[in-house]
């Protein structure tokens, strides 16, 4: 689970990282007086809040200098769409004067097998692009858990990324922080980018992601409580209701993968991405692929605009291939598959059958043999080849 903004910094509060403190604008009415209640110097930050990053560079992140401009900006700002997501609430915050934006994160890493701080000097909204052009300007160091924070980390992350050795103790109290924080809250990912730096030379934490494991969310009342402020991804519940396993994956991809089984799911997603292609959305079928379920699950994965490729990848044994043929068919015979491909790898019983089917259909579907052949086909398929 992905908590907003506000929620990272009030779970981020309760360790005592430098945060800022603002107040969270729900409406339009009532909002100026909220602002000016709250006793805030201006110029003031309105953010959006949505569960996703990239928002100053989507027009979710502006600036104001009197009550006024601010509550016309909250009123602008309120519903806004940030690439599918709606903004509900704005946090409303000082501006604070930043001499340096620094990048701080500790993410599960399943390589390492180990929580990974990741830390940058040259972070804020071009994090990604310091990642491609100055990889030196980025430290990765797996934490181990035994251990836990020790200075040679810190010295390690300081020294690699060319970073000024003064805030050695400021940054290792800061990772220390976040490093319990990650463990107490089975979080996936603590990130805190930008790590402002003031002409003070202090650091604070201006924007806030935590990624909570929704399996430990039973243990983490104060985190389900966050949960009704959500908005969950509507094929996510759409799928859920069904006993189907949706994971958006990438909002600009333009494939839809799915399998019955998360082995082979992840496999597929791997040799597709390794191929150069992006993801957006992956659903495991679970056992009993029927060709209701089948044609079910090609409508919820449609329900997607972006997708314009289907992968449909069954290791069945005894399952019916004839019966996943005739579910791809009614899928793709319907109104909104229109325009769409759809390729399908299956083994088991009635292969030649299945084939026949899909010949006799007329329909965009493609059958291919084994995984790599079938990554192979669906990027022919995309080139228009
Ligand atoms: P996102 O990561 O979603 O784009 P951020 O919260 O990081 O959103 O805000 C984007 C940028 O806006 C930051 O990199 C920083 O330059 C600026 N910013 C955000 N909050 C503040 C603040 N309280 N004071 C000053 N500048 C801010
Ligand atoms: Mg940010």
């Amino acid at each position: 689970m992905k908590l907003l903004e506000y929620q990272a910094m009030a779970v981020m509060d309760k360790y005592a990282v430098p945060i800022q403190k603002g107040i969270v604008i729900d409406a339009k009415e009532g909002a100026a007086e909220k602002i000016k209640n709250a006793g805030l110097h201006f110029p003031v930050v309105i953010k959006a809040q949505v569960q996703i990053g990239g928002r100053g560079k989507a027009g979710g992140v502006k600036f104001a200098d009197t009550v006024e401009e601010a509550a016309k900006l909250c009123g602008e700002m309120l519903g806004m769409d940030i690439r599918g997501h709606k903004a509900n609430e704005l946090l409303v915050l000082e501006k604070k004067d930043i001499k340096t934006e620094w990048y701080l994160s500790i993410m599960l890493d399943r390589c390492s097998k180990a929580p990974l701080l990741i830390f940058s000097p040259v972070g804020g909204m071009d994090i990604e692009e310091t990642a491609r052009t100055s990889p030196e300007k980025i430290a990765k160091v797996p934490l181990d858990p035994l251990r836990g924070v020790q200075d040679y980390v810190i010295n390690y992350a300081l020294d690699k990324t060319g970073a000024d050795k003064q805030y050695k103790h400021q940054l290792k109290e800061m990772v220390e922080k976040l490093y319990r924080m990650f463990f107490d809250y089975y979080t996936m990912l603590v990130e805190i980018n930008p790590l402002a730096v003031d002409e003070n030379g202090r650091l604070t934490a201006l924007d806030g992601k935590v990624e909570v494991d929704d399996n430990a969310l039973p243990l983490l009342p104060d985190i389900t409580a966050f949960r009704d402020k959500l908005q969950e991804d509507p094929q996510v519940i759409e799928a859920k209701k069904v006993n189907f396993l949706f994971i958006p994956i990438d909002e600009s991809g333009a494939i839809g993968v799915m399998s019955n089984g998360s082995g082979m799911l992840m496999s597929c997603i791997d040799l597709i991405s390794k191929k150069g292609m992006k993801i957006h959305a992956a659903l495991d079928l679970g056992g009993g692929a029927t060709s209701e379920r089948i044609a079910e699950a090609v409508r919820i994965m449609l329900g997607r605009s972006q997708i314009d490729t289907v992968f449909i990848c069954i290791f069945g044994g005894i399952t019916r291939c004839d019966e996943v043929a005739k579910g791809a068919c009614l899928a793709m015979s319907k109104k909104e598959a229109s325009g769409k491909n759809l390729i399908l790898r299956m083994e088991g019983t009635n292969k030649d059958e299945a084939a026949k089917i899909v010949a006799e259909s007329g329909l965009p579907i493609t059958i291919a043999e084994g995984i790599p052949n079938s990554v192979d086909t669906i990027y022919r398929i995309r080139k228009g080849a």
